[in-house]
Parts: structure tokens; sequence; C-alpha cells
């Protein structure tokens, strides 16, 4: 295909460049869902929500960051832990080289950041996952990042949050990927031991492992819109029961009328609906 397509081809079209430099070329989002075109500003101020179609677009750590916490202020901690190759297969060096080349990519040193600051006034900390990074995929530096967070939650008293958007496990880290969702569980009953809450917020998409373990034991499991939220995809499913799936199937919809969610929340008003429900929790 030529990339000609998309360059302007014909003279005298062009605005003048100090116009162009205002308004760089690429900075525009288009909705997946209804294809309504916005511009970055614009996508931003609405948090990433087609204001005509209700979709939520995927967003990452630094997105929601930014939301929740109070003038976007955080510390992040323990930012450079990465993956190390805990198998020494011989083969494992693609995954090593994998996890690099992710690194630099993304500017990200795993699938999770964690961080501490301030929601409505009061000390939180939050573990959110970037699908970005090899498909927000449960591994040792996940497990351990979660870990940590958990520990300083407790240490300052802090309320909890995890924010899954994962694929499941990483399978290139096998038994060691699936160690983290015992570990992890764990912590958070030493969380529970300390009266700290912990609210588990489900987005697109959050599907094996992470649903199967920590991602449903929120003391408040709360959902975006049209969430994909399941351990195995619908083929399988289907596969496995012989059965045709009913409409909507694990959708954050279908899940909540089943009742393994509290809530489902529109984005705009996320920061709004965890502080009020932290405050139920501490009155
Ligand atoms: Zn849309």
């Amino acid at each position: 295909m030529s990339s000609n397509w998309f360059k302007r081809v014909k003279e005298g079209i062009t605005t003048s460049t100090k116009e162009k430099k205002e308004t760089p070329e690429g900075l525009w989002h288009k909705c997946d869902k209804c294809k309504t075109v916005y511009t970055l500003q614009e996508i931003q101020k609405l948090y990433w929500v087609c204001d005509r179609c209700s979709h939520h677009g995927r967003i990452g750590s630094e997105e929601y960051f930014q939301i929740l916490f109070d003038d976007g202020k955080y510390k992040e901690l323990d930012a450079k832990l990465t993956s190390g190759d805990p198998l020494d297969f011989e083969d494992t060096k693609k995954y090593t080289d994998r996890v690099k080349a992710t690194i630099k990519s993304t500017g990200l040193y795993d699938a999770i950041r964690t961080a501490a600051g301030k929601l409505d006034g009061h000390d939180f900390v939050i573990a959110c996952m970037d699908f970005d990074f090899i498909g927000g995929s449960l591994g040792s530096v996940m497990g351990e990042k979660i870990a940590r967070a958990i520990d300083h939650a407790i240490k300052i008293n802090a309320p909890f949050m995890i924010i899954s958007k994962s694929g499941g496990a990483r399978m290139m880290e096998a038994g060691f990927s699936l160690m983290q969702m015992a570990k992890v569980s764990g912590k958070l009953g030493q969380l529970s031991e300390a009266k700290l809450p912990y609210i588990s917020l489900l987005t697109h998409p959050t599907t094996g492992g992470v649903t199967a373990s920590f991602a449903m034991l929120g003391d408040l499991n709360i959902a975006e819109p049209e969430a994909l939220i399941g351990f195995a995809g619908p083929r399988v499913v289907k596969e496995t029961i012989g059965r045709d799936l009913p409409d909507g199937f694990q959708t954050s919809e279908f899940v909540l009328e089943h009742g393994f969610l509290d809530y489902i929340v529109h984005r705009g008003e996320l920061r709004d609906k965890v502080a009020l429900s932290l405050k139920l929790f501490r009155s």
C-alpha cells in the first residue's frame, strides 16, 4: 500500500508553518465504536469516553492516576522493578528480549504501576495495569509490585485500589505467574486484617487469572461500562458447555446483573464515586 495516501501531495493546501505547528498531525482520536473523531484535547477532557456513544477508550495507568489522585499528584512506588528470567530456559532469551523491547517502546517497566497519593484529601494507594505492556499480563513483577503496594498502604493506613486490565497470566513465566494469584490474595488478607478497604475496578478487558483471583476479591468490585469480564473467552466457554451464550455474556452489565459487581461506573464519575465509597467505609 502506498503511504502517499496519507501525504499532502498538492502544494498550496498546507497552511502556514506556524499554524501547522499548533495543530500537529496525528493528534486525533477516533472512537473505536462509532468512529467519531476528536482532537486529543477534546477526548482528554472527556476522560477518553466518546460523548456520542459512551464507548470507554482504553487508557493507561498515567491517565487513571491523573483522574483519581488530587491534582494528579502522586509518588510512584517501585517504579523500575523489571522482570528477570525466572525459568532460566534456553529459549527464554526471546522472552527477555521481548521484555526489553517492550520497555523501550512503551516507556513502562512492567504491566502495572503502583502509586501513593491523596484522594479527596485522604491517603490512597493505587495499582493500575497497563495493557500496552504484554497485554497487562500477570507475572512475577506485577505480583511483587501489588504486594509491596499493599504493604505500603498498611504502613500509611490507606485504602487500596487495583485497576485491572489484563489478558491473564503471563505464560512466559508459567508457574511463577500463577503463584502471584495466591501471593496477592494472601496480601489482601493482611489489608483486610488491618481494616483497610480494597476497591477493585475492572476495565476492558479483565480476563484469565486476574479475574479468577484478586480482581473479584474487592470489598467493592466495580467496573467500567461494557467491559469484557471473564475467565476464558466466549468461544472457549461456548465450546466447553456446548450451548449458545446469552446476549451480552461476559460484559460488565451481565456480570452486575448476576451479582458479581457492586456497581458500574462511568469514567467521568469515577473519582467522585470512589471518593464517596471511601467516605462510607470511613464512617
Ligand atoms: Zn463513539
